[in-house]
């Protein structure tokens, strides 16, 4: 099936052609200094499945505690955070969930894994069910 997503002003789009996805939240700084949230929601598909329909995304190269670059893509506009291309997962992108259309923000209401958690903020608790990483797995 087809998934679309955009940015808050518009100017980027994307599709995404998968029959399902990863649901994964983390809780990493750099996903919370990226979103100036508690967390990031995150579908993962295979990479070569997100097309950009419109616009063309900025991005910004952060690396992370393995050495390895993951790289950050955003609208150069309004400045949502639309996914990251994470080098330890080449095969993979993390598309960012709040950008998804159509409610798929709400990701089937199902969370599947979580990364990070050591950085979780206390005030958070556990999503039920969904499987528990204090860092990267
Ligand atoms: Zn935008
Ligand atoms: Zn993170």
């Amino acid at each position: 099936m087809t998934f679309t997503g955009s940015c808050m002003c518009g100017g980027i789009t994307y599709a995404i052609e998968a029959d399902k996805y990863l649901s994964a939240l983390c809780h990493c700084i750099d996903c919370q200094k990226w979103t100036g949230g508690a967390f990031t929601s995150n579908a993962v598909v295979p990479r070569a499945s997100v097309k950009v329909t419109k616009g063309t995304p900025n991005s910004y190269d952060a690396t992370g505690k393995s050495g390895k670059i993951n790289k950050h893509f955003f609208c150069p506009t309004c400045g949502s955070g639309l996914y990251t291309e994470l080098e330890v997962m080449p095969d993979m992108t993390c598309v960012k969930a709040g950008t998804l259309d159509g409610g798929e923000a709400n990701l089937g209401g199902k969370v599947e894994i979580e990364f990070y958690v050591k950085d979780r903020p206390s005030y958070l608790a556990p999503v039920a069910g969904a499987k528990q990483e204090p860092m990267f797995g």
